[in-house]
């Protein structure tokens, strides 16, 4: 950081700045983490300068040897970690990913059933502001209105009805698993595709503390950064299934290509450029990581900490969507209390617990306001935090909450947040 500091103090102080703000705030956003100080470094790191359109043996650049093994590294790690056939290191991001899954699987106009935003889906499975709701006529469903679940009877019922091409699973708020099966016999029950966007959930999948969707889905997609704790960006995976139902399909040639080529292409030159070979080591590092024995407890206690928070959320008279988790995350619906998620969201960013405000099921309020807020376990429990220490957090933002507006109540769980952060350090390598 020398050279930084020294040539554009500017820029410098923002990154000091923000190194304390995430060292003293409770970092409660569900699809953030910290990566580790190795994946860091791979990241800010030579191999941001070199091109590598193309695949290992096969670029459209000379100088390609090292960041060759490189990727073929990041992919060895991938495919284990996953028990893939077959997988792609190179998108840009968790939507990048999926726009090559909609290029490669469905033509502009044809039909996706996906879960519905409001529901906890994301904006790439159809939202009519992101390209998939623009280019292809998106169709959802959504959960059961008592349970807060996904019934799969109703995700039967509307498959039939309109006949897509692809089945989308995947979300950013659901707190449930999933019945991969299930989805599977509707696909093939109505010749769709099946394909599961695991972008929070990547990291409790590999350690097998969720579900396995690989056996299941004809592609998998993700994000690196969420619970799977790597650099920002994506991966496209298929596992054995994916591949054996698909086969081979004939390309322009006339060659056969299969399941994964397709994908390679759909990825470079389908919908991007050059990859990012900086964050290719990095991606590289952090499976490293996730294949190592302390990331299955470390998932294991990701899951443990939000259960213990759920559950004192219930004690103190909180409604949680699905009355409860399976995962990483919980959803409050804050009606009960008299409260919205945005002011929810502003009170507890003055006490520096930072959370996001969210839309429930169902919701009577704007996605500007909401009726929720969401709350993740993955960030804080990387820093060491067990049960305890989130059973606390949940006192403290019941604290806070009980008075939004109430200054001394900020300042109070503030400075409680602060001894929290300390006990359990996080990075010190921008600030002294
Ligand atoms: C986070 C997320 C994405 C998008 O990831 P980006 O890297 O922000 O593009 C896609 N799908 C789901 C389900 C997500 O939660």
């Amino acid at each position: 950081m020398k050279s930084l500091q020294e040539q554009d103090a500017q820029i410098f102080d923002l990154l000091e700045k923000e190194t304390d703000r995430q060292n003293y705030n409770l970092e409660l956003i569900a699809s953030e983490n910290f990566a580790s100080k190795a994946t860091i470094s791979a990241m800010g790191s030579v191999l941001t300068n070199k091109y590598a359109e193309g695949y290992p043996g096969k670029r459209y650049y000379g100088g390609c040897e090292v960041v060759d093994d490189v990727e073929d590294i990041a992919r060895d790690r991938a495919k284990k970690l996953f028990g893939a056939d077959w997988v792609n290191v190179q998108p840009h991001s968790g939507a990048t990913a999926n726009a090559a899954v909609y290029l490669a699987c469905m033509k502009p106009g044809e039909t996706l059933l996906g879960f519905d935003l409001s529901h906890g889906g994301h904006l790439t499975h159809g939202s009519p502001v992101n390209f998939s709701g623009i280019n292809y006529n998106a169709e959802f469903y959504g959960v059961n209105k008592e349970t807060g679940r996904l019934d799969m009877n109703i995700i039967r019922d509307r498959a039939l009805e309109v006949k897509p091409t692809m089945i989308s699973i995947g979300a950013s708020a659901y707190p449930r698993d999933y019945d991969y099966e299930a989805f599977r016999s509707i696909a093939d029950e109505v010749g769709a595709l099946l394909w599961m966007d695991m972008a929070h959930t990547a990291g409790l999948i590999a350690t097998g503390n969720l579900k396995d969707p690989l056996p299941h889905a004809h592609v998998v997609t993700t994000t690196t950064h969420k619970t799977l704790r790597g650099p920002r960006g994506g991966m496209i995976l298929v596992g054995k299934d994916g591949e054996n139902t698909i086969g081979v399909t004939a390309s322009k040639s006339g060659r056969t290509k299969n399941w994964g080529e397709v994908f390679d292409s759909a990825v470079f030159p389908g919908t991007q450029g050059g990859p990012l070979m900086h964050v290719i080591a990095a991606k590289a590092v952090s499976f490293g990581e996730a294949l190592q024995d302390d990331f299955k407890e470390y998932q294991i206690q990701t899951q443990k900490n939000a259960k213990a928070m759920a559950a004192k959320f219930m004690e103190m008279g909180y409604n949680l969507v699905s009355d409860g988790t399976d995962n990483h995350l919980i959803l409050i619906d804050l009606r009960n209390k008299g409260l919205n998620g945005k002011i929810a969201e502003d009170a507890l960013g003055k006490s520096a617990i930072t959370v996001n405000k969210n839309m429930v099921p169902f919701d009577t309020e704007s996605p500007f306001v909401t009726s929720g807020i969401r709350i993740g376990s993955p960030a804080m429990t990387t820093r060491g935090l067990k049960e305890a220490e989130f059973e606390q957090i949940a006192v403290l933002i019941d604290h806070v909450l009980q008075k939004p507006e109430d200054a001394d109540t900020h300042k109070k769980v503030e400075q409680e947040v602060r001894d929290l952060c300390d006990r359990f350090p996080l990075y010190d390598f921008v600030t002294a």
